[in-house]
Formats: structure tokens, sequence, C-alpha cells
């Protein structure tokens, strides 16, 4: 094999490398946005237990101001009969505090029947706040792995970089001026074997002629069809084998 695609196999596998480490950090951004939409879930659900509270709250408030309105009625309505001294408009304000007392009666059955769902309520409550609490919880602890990961994908890609450029120190000019160039377009298959007489990146079948110079290995062989460095070694295996 000549020796210059020893050393672009080598700078090829510090490009993967770097290519995967650079995926994955990628990847991370990925894993951030699903924690936060786990724990948003939790929060929405929270936010609609207490939006519930609230209503109901206001529903027994509003019905004790309907109270309050009634019993000043009655109190009016008693002044009056006071005042009166005609026998039917007596009568008539008697019945009209009787009326208002019903109207009270039946308002407080609505507000036991709020109270009550107000303490069922809660509960649904403090489930919904256990759950925010806990998911909270979680979203702190996978954004620090998270966050961790990154922080060594970083330090392995920065030591990836600076191996890559020692290699890429050792190859010969041209040869790393085409690998770069090739590296840009097809990314990091690009220094090839060949396989049953094929290019190992297009596969595309190569000349007899072509195969035969790549086995001496006497020079960089480049993929007639696709462009790419290929060569070969003992191990493969060839068509005429
Ligand atoms: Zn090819």
């Amino acid at each position: 094999m000549h020796e210059d695609i020893e050393k672009l196999r080598v700078l090829q596998e510090r490009d993967r490398s770097i290519a995967r480490a650079e995926q994955e950090i990628a990847g991370l951004e990925h894993e951030r946005v699903e924690v936060n939409s786990r724990s948003a879930d939790a929060e929405s659900g929270h936010e609609a237990a207490q939006l519930k509270a609230k209503e109901l709250e206001a529903r027994k408030n509003a019905l004790e101001v309907e109270v309050q309105a009634e019993q000043e009625k009655i109190r009016t309505y008693a002044r009056q009969q006071m005042d009166t001294k005609d026998n039917e408009q007596y009568k008539a304000l008697g019945r009209q505090q009787e009326t208002c007392k019903e109207t009270i009666s039946d308002l407080e059955t609505s507000e036991i029947e709020v109270l009550e769902e107000i303490d069922s309520h809660a509960e649904v409550s403090q489930a919904a706040k256990a759950e925010l609490d806990e998911a909270n919880a979680a979203k702190v602890k996978a954004l620090g792995e998270i966050d961790e990961r990154e922080t060594n994908l970083k330090a392995k890609l920065e030591e990836f970089t600076s191996q890559r450029a020692e290699s890429a120190g050792k190859v010969e000019a041209g040869a790393l001026k085409q690998y770069d160039r090739l590296r840009a377009r097809k990314g990091t298959n690009i220094v090839v074997g060949i396989t049953h007489g094929a290019c190992g990146g297009c596969h595309m079948k190569l000349p007899e002629a072509e195969v035969i110079v790549i086995k001496t290995g006497s020079k960089i062989n480049y993929c007639p069809n696709c462009g790419r460095i290929v060569y070969y070694t003992r191990d493969m295996v060839m068509e005429s084998d």
C-alpha cells in the first residue's frame, strides 16, 4: 500500500471520530427539548388544577354574596313590616321574607356541594403539585447529565481535532488537498478499498487495467467514477482472485 494511503486512512479515522462527536453534541440539543417537554406536561397539569381550584373558590364566594344579599332583603322587609299599618302589606312582607329564606336554603345546599368539590379537588391539586415537583427534579437531574456529557464530548472533540491536525501534517500536501476537497463533498468515507473489483465508495466496477495499477500501490489512485481515493490490500477480495 502507498504510504500516503496509510496516513490518509489514519486521517479519515480522526475525521470519523470528529464527525461522531459533533453528531452526538448536536443530538444533546434534541434530548434537552425532550426533557423540557416532559416537565411542561406536568406544569400544564398543575396549572389546570390551580385554575379549577380558583374557579371553585369563586363559585363559593359568589354563593356567599348571594346569601348575604338575601339576608339583607330579609332585614329590609322586616323593617318595612315594623313601619306598616296595613295588615295585608304586613302579611305580604312576611311571605317575601319566607321566599328569601327558601332561596337562602337552596343557596346553602349549593354551597355545601361546592365545598365538597373543593375538598375532593384539593387531593387532585396535591397530586398535580407532587407530579410537578417530581418532574422538575427529574428535569434538573437529566439536564445536569446532558451538560456533563456535553462537557466530556467537547473535551474529546478538542482532543480529536488536535490529533487530526497532527495526522494531517504527515500527509503529503497534494494528497491532503485532494482529501480535504473530497471530505467537504462526500463526508467521511473517501479513502476506500476496492472490493470485487469495485470502488468501496460508489460501488462502480473499476476497469481491469485500473485495478492492476491500484494493486501496485505505486501512487495515490482515484476512482474514475466518484473521485474517491481507492487502495488495495492483500486481504481484499479481488474479482480475478
Ligand atoms: Zn467510486
